[in-house]
Order: C-alpha cells, then sequence, then structure tokens
C-alpha cells in the first residue's frame, strides 16, 4: 500500500481525468492519493465521487504557482473547502492572468516567427486552462517544436530563460499560504529543491504555513533528507508525492512511484483538524 499527495489531471496540465486517476490509483493498489492541479479545483468533485465508488481516499487539493526573483514557488493546498466563496473568486482570477500571460507569450512566439492562434491553445486545455504545456502542445502539433525533452524545445521557447518567457502573475507566495488558510486548506511548500532559503520558509510559517513536500522526484536522497530534518526543527508536517502528469514515461515518474510514507497522511490529516479547530 502507498500514497502519492502530489497529483496532476486533465482539468490542468495532466493527461488523464480525474476520474481515471482514481482508477489507476485503485489498481495500483494506492491507498490515498490527493489530486494538486494547478490554481484550478474543478477536478475534485468528480475525483472524491470516484474514490467514494471504488474505495480510494482522495484528498481535494490544489497547487498554487508563485514567483519570486529567480525561482518558482509552488504551494500545495491540502483539504481545500470546496464551498468556500473566497477560493473560487480567487481561482477565478487566476484563470484570467493564466490566459492573459498565454497570450503575451504567443506574441512574443510571433515575432519569433512561430504564428499560433490563442483560440487554438485555449482548445488543448479543460476547462479554459490554459499555460507553458498546452502552448507547448499547440508548437509541437503545428510543427514548431519536438515533444522529446532531450532536443530542449520547451527550455529553449518557454523555460523561465526561455526566447518567449513571459513571467506568470500569480499569488505572492504568502497570499498563497494565506489564501489557501482562508479556503480551509492546509498550505504546503511543494518541491523546495535545493534553492530555497530557510529564511525565506521561516516567514512562510509566520503566514501560516504548515507543511514541506520532502519527497519529491526531482529531490534527490539528500535533498529529501534534509528536508525531513528541517520539517522537524521548525514543526512542520511533511508531504510528498510523484507529481504525475502522464504523458511520456520516459519523462515522468508514474503514479504512486514514489515511496511516500503512509504516515504523512495521517500526520496531513491531524493538522488539518487541528487548523480547524482553532
Ligand atoms: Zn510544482
Ligand atoms: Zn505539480
Amino acid at each position: 500500500m502507498a500514497v502519492d499527495l502530489h497529483v496532476h489531471s486533465n482539468v490542468s496540465d495532466g493527461v488523464y481525468s480525474p476520474r481515471e486517476l482514481v482508477l489507476m490509483a485503485k489498481a495500483k493498489g494506492l491507498k490515498a492519493f490527493a489530486l494538486t492541479d494547478h490554481d484550478s479545483v474543478q477536478g475534485v468533485p468528480s475525483a472524491l465521487s470516484a474514490g467514494d465508488e471504488v474505495g480510494v481516499y482522495v484528498i481535494p487539493g490544489v497547487e498554487l504557482s508563485t514567483d519570486i526573483e529567480d525561482a518558482e514557488v509552488h504551494i500545495l493546498g491540502f483539504y481545500i473547502d470546496m464551498s468556500s466563496t473566497c477560493l473560487h473568486e480567487v481561482l477565478a482570477t487566476l484563470k484570467e492572468r493564466r490566459r492573459e500571460r498565454t497570450a503575451k507569450i504567443l506574441h512574443h512566439l510571433k515575432a519569433l516567427g512561430i504564428d499560433i492562434p490563442l483560440d487554438y491553445v485555449l482548445t488543448l486545455g479543460k476547462e479554459g486552462f490554459t499555460g507553458r504545456s498546452q502552448i507547448f502542445k499547440a508548437m509541437v502539433n503545428l510543427g514548431f517544436a519536438r515533444p522529446e525533452k532531450r532536443y530542449g524545445d520547451f527550455e529553449k521557447y518557454l523555460g523561465k530563460k526561455g526566447l518567449a518567457y513571459v513571467e506568470h502573475h500569480g499569488l505572492s507566495p504568502k497570499e498563497a499560504v494565506r489564501f489557501i488558510r482562508d479556503s480551509g486548506g492546509a498550505p504546503v511548500l511543494a518541491h523546495p529543491g535545493t534553492h530555497i532559503p530557510h529564511g525565506f520558509i521561516d516567514e512562510l510559517i509566520d503566514f501560516g504555513l504548515e507543511g514541506i513536500e520532502a519527497y519529491h522526484p526531482t529531490h534527490s536522497n539528500e535533498t529529501t533528507r534534509k528536508w525531513l530534518e528541517f520539517a522537524k526543527s521548525r514543526n512542520l508536517i511533511v508531504t510528498g508525492g510523484s507529481d504525475f502528469h502522464g504523458g511520456n514515461p520516459a519523462d515522468a515518474p508514474g503514479l504512486g512511484s514514489l515511496p511516500v510514507p503512509d504516515s504523512t497522511v495521517i500526520c496531513l490529516t491531524q493538522r488539518w483538524l487541528e487548523i480547524q479547530a482553532v
């Protein structure tokens, strides 16, 4: 039995529908998983009902993209309250900003001789979701880029230092933490890697951060160990997941493929209940 607390569906940039993911989780013998789509919770209701149906514990989640100077900071929110009005308002604003950003990126690409209509990109995302993965898909479909990671076309055009890159103006990390708390959830810093300073995390803790995603496919054993120690020193909970998107099996680890301890779900749930009780 295993758990996976970081999974994307086709509601954001994943390949499989929320329901398909639940069935896959069941087939793999997963005990629990969290659906954590980018800036969207629209897949949560169908994941929850499929989970009830087949007996997989589904945690409603979200992953918010935020930016600091040189790095992307992602904040996961677990046990989001789907009835929160502030939740839907903020996510609608973020969706609109994603759309504006996509239009700007397409403008830059056009100047580079890559002409892709916005309407076409919008057809590639579910529920109006748009991001760099949909733009890249459009580039591939129209013959402007090769899909394989090894050719580096994604990085060349759409990566943080890419030719057509445009900053995503989402929430600041502090706003994201606060917003998840206001929406009834437990905020967790996603895949901190090796570049996020401890002092920065301490500031987020003051805003209500409750955990660190120590287990992530981009983390070496050493990195995971460091974050486990850090979490202990700050009384933060620990989470982890495969960050599964589907797609090319060579590019990404499979659903439930990371050895995340079952205890993470118990600690997360306990901490969330404690937050609720305050
Ligand atoms: Zn992320
Ligand atoms: Zn993710």
